[in-house]
């Protein structure tokens, strides 16, 4: 699965910490989380492959809608055809998981230790209503559509407080996936979506809205100042690297890198901001030179806006 934008943030943030600071406990925690999420999402992949090509689908993952009140919808897989829809929820959660339907929470008891979370059915119930509202607005007749919660981790226990209520089908092992998209598939019968109602989906889905940057900052109520600065040594992780003429130099393993700066960089836009001045570069680069953050500036071929004192160069603008 590519790395989002967010994960990439919190992995840029987490290097930018020193060990000891009391807000990486937090932080790590989201970040085993997104992996645990990005498994999940490789192992759904993996299961649907398992549906063969003549059960016709086209299946788009990781999908984001815009909607009216600028929010966006996403869902983790969805599988297109003529006369269906279907959207995937994954979850790659250990432990034994008893969805409380009375209460729409999930109960969790992982080593022993229970916790409750948000019904993950609760969610994917939103995001159907989302996407069938999305439908309408674009003058689509709904087909049959339904939303399934998939269980990724092979070791999980799933229960319910009631196993008689119709939504434990909604409910699956991913092994069982493929079996259960093909029981749906088969009470479907009718064809309810034109060509043209699949090229708008389809074209929607394609040109998705770009995952914007979260203020990471200040959702961990981290201060720009407690960021550890500097270029940081692609070999051993020591910050800082020191700056001789063209290149930069470990002062703990002597290792050389004409472009370390880079990274260091791409960690500021992720950050901090995607604009950047010359002088703003030189305290995050730890740079004495004006000279030196200019050329590394222009040699970026960055965009830039503002004149003298206020120019400013646009690091989303840099292409690798
Ligand atoms: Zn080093």
């Amino acid at each position: 699965m590519q790395a989002t934008i967010y994960h990439e943030q919190v992995e840029a943030l987490l290097r930018r910490l020193s060990v000891d600071h009391s807000g990486r406990t937090a932080i790590e925690s989201i970040l085993k989380r997104q992996e645990a999420g990005s498994y999940g999402e490789d192992t759904l992949r993996y299961w649907l492959t398992h549906l063969s090509p003549d059960e016709f689908h086209s299946i788009y993952y990781d999908v984001r809608l815009p909607l009216l009140n600028d929010s966006v919808v996403q869902i983790d897989a969805l599988l297109l055809n003529e006369k269906y829809i279907l959207l995937l929820e994954a979850k790659n959660l250990a432990g034994k998981n008893i969805f409380d339907l009375d209460h729409q929470q999930l109960v969790r008891i992982v080593d022993g230790v229970e916790s409750g979370m948000p019904s993950p059915l609760t969610q994917a119930d939103r995001q159907l209503a989302h996407f069938k509202n999305w439908l309408l607005e674009q003058g689509i007749q709904l087909p049959p559509m339904e939303a399934l919660v998939v269980f990724t981790n092979r070791g999980a226990i799933i229960d319910f407080t009631d196993k008689s209520d119709p939504k434990v089908k909604r409910v699956v092992r991913v092994e069982n996936l493929p079996w259960r998209v093909r029981d749906f598939a088969n009470s479907c019968l009718e064809v309810v979506l034109s060509r043209r109602d699949l090229k708008l989906i389809e074209k929607a889905i394609v040109n998705q809205p770009p995952e914007q940057k979260k203020k990471v900052l200040r959702k961990f109520k981290i201060e720009q100042h407690e960021l550890i600065r500097g270029v940081i040594c692609p070999e051993c992780g020591f910050a800082e690297m020191k700056r001789l003429p063209a290149r930069w130099c470990c002062q703990r393993c002597s290792h050389t890198s004409k472009s370390a700066h880079l990274d260091a960089l791409r960690d500021y836009e992720l950050l901090i901001g995607e604009q950047i001045t010359n002088r703003q570069l030189r305290e995050w680069l730890l740079l004495s030179s004006a000279d030196t953050a200019r050329r590394i500036l222009v040699g970026m071929g960055l965009k830039s806006g503002g004149a003298d004192k206020n120019r400013y160069y646009c690091l989303e603008s840099f292409k690798k």
